[in-house]
C-alpha cells in the first residue's frame, strides 16, 4: 500500500499493470532461493512480500528476522504437540 510501483489498476479499467501482476503471480515459495531448503517453507509459504521488498528491494527475497521468528514458532508448536502426546 502506498507504493505507486505496485498500482495494478482501478475499479473502472481493471488491471492495467500486467507486468506487476505477472511478477506477483510468479512470486511463491518455489521461486525464492532462500526458501528452497527451509524446513518451514510449506508452513510460511515464503513470508511477507512487503517485508521482502522493503528490506531487500525485491519481493523474491525473504525478510530474515521474520524467517527466524517463523521457524522458532514452528519449532515451539512441534515441541508443544510432542509434549502433549506423551
Ligand atoms: S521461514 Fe523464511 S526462508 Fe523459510 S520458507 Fe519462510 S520466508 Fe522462506
Amino acid at each position: 500500500m502506498g507504493e505507486e510501483k505496485f498500482l495494478l489498476g482501478n475499479v473502472d479499467d481493471g488491471i492495467t499493470n500486467t507486468e506487476v501482476r505477472d511478477e506477483f503471480k510468479l512470486c511463491n515459495v518455489y521461486a525464492k532461493d532462500k526458501c528452497r531448503d527451509c524446513f518451514a517453507r510449506f508452513y510460511c509459504s515464503g513470508g511477507c512480500a512487503a517485508n521482502s521488498y522493503n528490506f531487500h528491494g525485491s519481493i523474491l527475497d525473504a525478510y530474515d528476522i521474520g524467517c527466524e521468528m517463523q521457524k522458532k514458532r514452528i519449532e515451539c508448536a512441534i515441541m508443544i504437540k510432542a509434549a502433549l502426546a506423551e
